[in-house]
């Protein structure tokens, strides 16, 4: 589905990804690495809003270069960024109805998506008349997964969703990224948090300045000694 190979990105003179080559398919794969590591513009990458070096990235046979951020979204990439980025004094259904609201096939299934999500997410049916400002930062967490889902995405990308949670919430968030993943969205997860990350994902890659130095499977991961020693605190 989602093919990156030789990707080279630069800000200025600092090369920050060097030769990072990875694949997303019908599954979860995680990202995991320090702050600094590089998961952010690798995403940004992805979504046009860093123009690579060198590389190519293709999803579903089409490259993304050269594209806009737009065009990527509605071929069927949706991010949920790092700080959420919604309108907080619009309420959550409103908040829902931008999500759709930029892409024909989407915004004519509105409908239908306010339920696919209120499906996933009972809590935002309860509230959706609440101002998204006013919600507690799991329901917002939440609403910003369920606004990217109002895209239509085949591919769902989230960018260290668990920051600032406390852990319950990130139990019950990546419960429902497993849920996600079931209703046949792929899903790539950019996570400090191994531990929980590797509860939900197929298969991931550990990423050390820019490059990718661990690439397998989450049970080899949960295995490794260098995940265990350095994210796992084992
Ligand atoms: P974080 O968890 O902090 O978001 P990350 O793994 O997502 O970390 P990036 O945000 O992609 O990492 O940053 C990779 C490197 O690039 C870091 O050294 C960062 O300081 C640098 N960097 C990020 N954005 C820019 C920018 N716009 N200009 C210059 N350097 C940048």
């Amino acid at each position: 589905m989602l093919e990156v190979k030789n990707l080279n990105v630069s800000y200025g003179r600092i090369q920050v990804i060097k030769d990072f080559t990875f694949s997303v398919g019908n599954e979860a794969v995680g990202f995991f690495g320090p702050n600094g590591a590089g998961k952010t513009t690798l995403i940004n990458s992805i979504i046009g809003l860093v123009r690579p070096t060198s590389g190519e990235i293709n999803f579903e046979g089409q490259s993304l270069l050269d594209r806009e951020t737009y065009q990527i979204v509605r071929m069927g990439i949706s991010v949920v960024p790092q700080d959420g980025e919604l309108f907080p004094i619009m309420t959550v259904i409103e908040n829902l109805r931008i999500g759709s609201s930029y892409i024909k096939e989407a915004r004519e299934k509105t409908s239908e998506r306010l339920e696919f999500v209120f499906k996933i997410f009972p809590i935002l049916k309860e509230r959706a008349f609440q101002l998204a400002g006013t919600m507690s930062g799991g329901q917002q967490r939440m609403l910003a997964v369920g606004r990217a889902l109002m895209a239509m995405p085949r591919l769902l990308i989230l960018d260290e969703p668990s920051v600032g949670l406390q852990p319950s919430l990130v139990t019950e968030l990546f419960e429902k990224l497993a849920v996600i993943k079931t209703e046949g969205v792929s899903i790539l997860l950019s996570e400090q948090n191994v531990k929980q990350g590797l509860k939900v994902i197929d298969r991931g890659y550990v990423v050390e300045n820019g490059t990718v130095v661990i690439e397998s499977t989450a049970d080899d991961l949960k295995n490794n000694e260098h995940v265990k020693r350095s994210y796992l605190g084992l």
